[in-house]
């Protein structure tokens, strides 16, 4: 089928946005709408009511994940998918996940609107606790869907008020008693998603489409560092174990490690937190954390495995235990999905340029199931987690428009 064969309708997805945002809106227009609170179950009812107008089918799995079907003419076949995710940061803005899931709800109604069949099904997903605010870690819902991550473990996870993942899944699925169950891994033909960039590069180079070639990998350190509490004003210095005279060199020394004259590589230290916090006391132990992400596995594998020995020769009279609790490889979406993209894109004389992404997103975890891809169009200034987070309405309605012309593609791949 030739790329804009379908054409989707810009001013319904804008009015889709706004419809969205009002759920969960804050007072500087952006989004409080975290995983499976009230807000975001009422999300999840409001795109399943549309859904059911239309005629398509709604079904939930039993990690939250819920999946808006249109019917191919072959059911035995898996589906072609596109989606996002519904929750945001407590200070999120009106784009950042929803815009995929949406992207994907007007691919499917346009589809519709046409009459075309389509030999795949053709689904919208919703995924499950992909930002991480509310329950860790994050991108939850494509990770178990994905086999990646246990299921039971994530379901016992509880929130800052010690509710349980499993009780807002078990709210989510009261609120779509019509929802039909969905299995786990239930295969998928092909996936591609839809997101603003977040980032500052498409609008500084005016281009509309992101083609996103891959993921940079990630790896993070928890660094505790242990000394001695002790009297500020009696304890000479020499004698000290000061666990954030200790902390800092090694901070220090961390920065020399990362330092990247390119200003690729990404190195935080996003916490860091001093015991026992005392104005005269001496502190007794440190605690920080070490994001460090790269596109390049050699450059991960280099300087990550430096970490500890970074640290440790910085510890003076200090203990110090070095944990890694995530180590992601970077990606590479495969050349199929790149082209279509890119096909499309040219079909419709959208400005478009290969870019890779900096942040992790739920096609991180559809990669390991099937051929995935990625589009991103541009966000003002490159804002995310923000509440003034901005995008245009016709930078959304191009993506959505390769979006729909790639799921249609996948619909009739064999
Ligand atoms: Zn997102």
């Amino acid at each position: 089928m030739k790329a804009g064969t379908v054409r989707i309708d810009g001013e319904r997805l804008w009015q889709r946005h706004m419809d969205m945002a009002k759920i969960g809106g804050t007072p500087k227009g952006g989004v409080n709408r975290l995983a499976l609170t009230e807000e975001d179950i009422v999300a999840h009812r409001t795109i399943a009511d549309w859904a059911k107008a239309r005629g398509f089918g709604v079904y939930l799995d039993d990690m939250g994940n819920m999946f808006v079907r249109r019917d191919g003419t072959d059911p035995t076949l898996a589906p072609a998918m596109s989606g996002s995710h519904s929750d945001t940061q407590p200070t999120g803005g009106r784009f950042d996940g929803i815009s995929g899931v949406l992207a994907a709800f007007e691919a499917l109604e346009a589809i519709d609107d046409a009459g075309i069949e389509t030999r795949r099904p053709i689904e919208c997903a919703i995924w499950n606790n992909e930002e991480g605010a509310r329950f860790t870690p994050g991108v939850m819902g494509s990770a178990v869907y994905c086999g990646k991550s246990d299921l039971q473990t994530m379901l016992a996870g509880t929130d800052a008020d010690g509710i349980s993942m499993g009780s807002c899944v078990a709210a989510l699925k009261a609120a779509l008693p019509d929802a039909q169950p969905r299995a786990l891994g239930t295969p998928v033909a092909g996936f591609i998603e839809l997101h603003i960039e977040q980032g500052p590069l498409l609008e500084a180079t005016g281009n509309v489409i992101g083609v996103v070639t891959g993921m940079q990998g990630n790896r993070r350190f928890f660094v505790d560092v242990v000394g001695e509490d002790a009297h500020s004003g009696t304890t000479p210095l020499s004698r000290r174990k000061d666990a954030f005279v200790a902390a800092t060199d090694m901070a220090r020394a961390l920065r020399d490690l990362f330092h990247d004259p390119e200003d690729v590589l990404r190195f935080t230290i996003g916490r860091f937190e001093v015991s026992p916090g005392a104005v005269v006391v001496v502190p007794g132990r440190v605690f920080f954390t070490v994001d460090f992400r790269n596109p390049s596995a050699d450059v991960l594998k280099r300087l990550g495995d430096q970490v500890e020995a970074v640290c440790r020769k910085h510890a003076g009279p200090c203990e110090v235990t070095v944990r890694e609790p995530s180590n992601a490889a970077p990606i590479d979406f495969p050349d199929t999905m790149l082209d279509a993209i890119e096909r499309s894109a040219d079909a419709h004389g959208y400005p478009k340029m290969r870019i890779y992404s900096g942040a992790g997103h739920d096609a991180r975890y559809m990669h390991t199931m099937c051929p995935t891809g990625m589009v991103f169009v541009p966000c003002e200034r490159g804002l995310s987690h923000n509440e003034a987070e901005n995008a245009e309405p016709e930078h959304l309605a191009a993506g959505t428009q390769v979006i729909c012309d790639v799921l249609l593609e996948m619909a009739e791949r064999p």
